[in-house]
This record gives C-alpha cells, structure tokens and sequence, in this order.
C-alpha cells in the first residue's frame, strides 16, 4: 500500500515536498479491529488548516503523520463484532490505502441506497455544512435574495439549491463562465457572476436589483469587498470559509478595510455568524431526511469531481486551492 504523510508545513501552496508519498506497510487488524481498503478519499479545503501549526478549531496533523480526510472504505477483514469483510463505511482512514479501525467514528453505507461517493459531498459533511450554515443562520425567507460564493463547489451547489427550494432569488459567484452556466442552467440559479471578470462589481449589483438578504460567505478577499455595498438591512451573513486566504502569506498590502466593513455592519445591522458544520451535529437527522426526500424527486442534483489515484491526490488538492475542481472533489483510491 501507499500514504500521503505531512513531511513540512507548507507556507503558501502546499507542493509534493510538504505532502510526501510513501511506502505503506499494509497493518493487521487486532483483537475488535478491521482492516479497512480505501475507495475513495474526500479533498475538502479545511486540510489546508491541518498542515499549519496555526491554532485553529482542531489540531494540526503532526509532522510525519498521515493527511486527515474522510474517506468511504471496504471492509478487508474483521474481527470487529458487527463489521463483515464486503462491507461499504465511511470512515476517516487519511490519505492512505488502507487503514486499521476499531469502528469508532465510522459509519457503514448502503450502496443500493445511495452511490457510495454522496457520502462524501452531497449526503456527506458538504451537504450538511450547507444545510445547517443556510437554514440556522441564513435563515432565508421566500422572495429574499441570496447570494453564495464558491457557488458551483461541494457546499455552495447545495446551499443555492435549497435557497431555491426556500422560495429564494438566489445569484451564484464562481470563478469561471462554465461554472457560471452550470449553476445558472443545470441547478436553477436565477443568475451568476464571475468575480474574474472586469465588471464584476457592477454585474453583482445587477444580478440583486433588490440587495442581498442573505451572502453565504465561502470566499472572502475580492469577493467580500464587492458584496458588502449591496448587503440590505438586517441581512445575514453565515461565514463558513474564506478559502482566498487560505494560503496566504502575509496580512494583505492597501488600506485597513475593516472600519468600512465594520461600518456596514452597523448601519445595516447585518448578523455575521461563524460556524463549524459540528456545531449544528443534532441537525442531522434533519439533513438526511431532506436531503435524501430532495436527491429522490430531483430537487437538489450534484456534481463530482473525481480523480484517479492516490499519487494524484496532491496535484488535485492544489486545483482545489485555485478553483480547477469542477464540484465535490473526491480521490479514487482503490476500485469498488
Ligand atoms: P469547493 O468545492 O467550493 O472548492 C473550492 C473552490 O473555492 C474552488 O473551486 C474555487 O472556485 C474557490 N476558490 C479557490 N480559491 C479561491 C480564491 N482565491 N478566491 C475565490 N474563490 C476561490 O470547496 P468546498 O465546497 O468544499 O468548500 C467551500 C468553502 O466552504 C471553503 O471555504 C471551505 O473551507 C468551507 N467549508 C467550511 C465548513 C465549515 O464547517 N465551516 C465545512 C466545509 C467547507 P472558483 O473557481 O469559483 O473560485
């Protein structure tokens, strides 16, 4: 088998000197544990945080150890009691082939319910991040205008699907005219604006000709600074990531920004409200009813971004950082 493990903390993009490829000894399952094959790793922007040693919500991955990640896993062999080598779960085995488990923290999936990869997007944490971020503190109401950034990624395909399904007038930002054209003619976005391009400021206020009652921030920077002037009174803003810094070296050059956006705050009373998709855990029972009601009759579609092997991995993560993805990033580690 083989690992990805932190071998330096990256500063700036993360390349294969901080993300080394190794040899993995294939372990043996102990007494109440299974070893687990991976199938497919999720990429998701947080484990730009686990390389650093900045203090965060969690804990770094300490040098030497294997990348943290999501992952949906077959069941080698077993000497788990209630686990059955064949079986389908989703687990947290990193950025490795295999992994030895004792079931803490995992869950099995039925691939006849639902295509094992959903676990990891659109029925997964993405889905949910969506689900609780928009409907906790968004709080969108029908006729309202909702504005999502990262709008064609994991989260922000779901968050716009639900504002529509909410009765909302929903404008997507993403980073490339394709990825505009699917929000818009695939997902039912009423409009979407591409922050790359010229006017982009003068198109987002074209595209919410009554204000933005609710901004889904995923982004922050350039994209922030140009939705702020068009935030309405007593709008809401969920911040679930600001995915434009993430590799940022150094605090930005030009003028302190903060009084005007701590001006607009005031004036209009906007509710500003980080979140970690954790906090809204008891919802979830809620997340999967819905959303499993939404994928069956149609209402909410996705997309997957799937990428073949490991050795891959650290390319696709980078595309991950400078929007190459085209919806839910996922490595295909091992066949199912
Ligand atoms: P995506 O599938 O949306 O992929 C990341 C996307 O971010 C890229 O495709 C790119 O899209 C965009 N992006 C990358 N760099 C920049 C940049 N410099 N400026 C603007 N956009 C950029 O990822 P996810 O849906 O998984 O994550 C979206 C956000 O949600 C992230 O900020 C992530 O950290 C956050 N998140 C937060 C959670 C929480 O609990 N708070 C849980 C899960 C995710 P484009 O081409 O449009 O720029």
């Amino acid at each position: 088998g083989k690992k990805i493990v932190l071998a330096a903390r990256p500063e700036g993009m993360p390349t294969a000197e901080h993300l080394q490829e190794e040899r993995l000894e294939v372990p043996r399952p102990g007494e109440g544990e299974m070893l687990l094959r991976t199938l497919y790793l999720s990429l998701d922007p947080y484990m730009r945080g686990r390389m650093s040693a900045a203090k965060s919500y969690a804990a770094p991955v300490e040098i030497g150890g294997v990348m943290e990640g999501a992952t949906v896993c077959e069941v080698v062999e077993s000497r788990l009691d209630g686990y059955q080598p064949g079986e389908y779960v989703l687990a947290g085995a990193g950025w490795q082939t295999h992994a030895v488990s004792n079931g803490k923290g995992v869950r099995k999936l039925d691939p006849a319910k639902a295509s094992l990869t959903t676990a990891l997007g659109v029925m997964g944490m993405p889905g949910f991040t969506a689900y609780a971020g928009l409907l906790e503190l968004g709080q969108p109401k029908s006729g309202e205008t909702v504005v999502v950034s990262a709008a064609s990624g994991a989260v922000g395909q779901v968050v716009g699907q639900i504002a529509r399904l909410k009765g909302c007038r929903v404008v997507g930002i993403a980073g490339a005219d394709d990825k505009c054209a699917y929000v818009t003619d695939e997902l039912g976005f009423d409009a979407a604006v591409n922050y790359k391009s010229e006017d982009f400021r003068d198109r987002l206020a074209e595209a919410c000709p009554d204000g933005i009652d609710v901004y889904f921030e995923n982004v922050g920077g350039k994209v922030l600074a140009a939705v702020l002037p068009n935030l309405n009174e007593f709008s809401r803003m969920p911040v679930c990531g600001l995915i434009a810094h993430y590799n940022d070296t150094s605090a930005p050059e030009g003028p302190d920004r903060l009084p005007g956006f701590m001006r607009t705050v005031l004036a209009k009373r906007v509710m500003v409200r980080g979140f970690i998709q954790f906090d809204f855990a008891p919802l979830m029972p809620d997340f999967v009813r819905d959303m499993s009601g939404w994928l069956a009759d149609g209402s909410v579609r996705y997309r997957e971004d799937v990428v073949q092997g490991l050795e891959n991995a650290v390319d696709a993560f980078q595309g991950l950082l400078e929007g190459r993805n085209r919806g839910k990033l996922i490595v295909q580690v091992g066949e199912d």
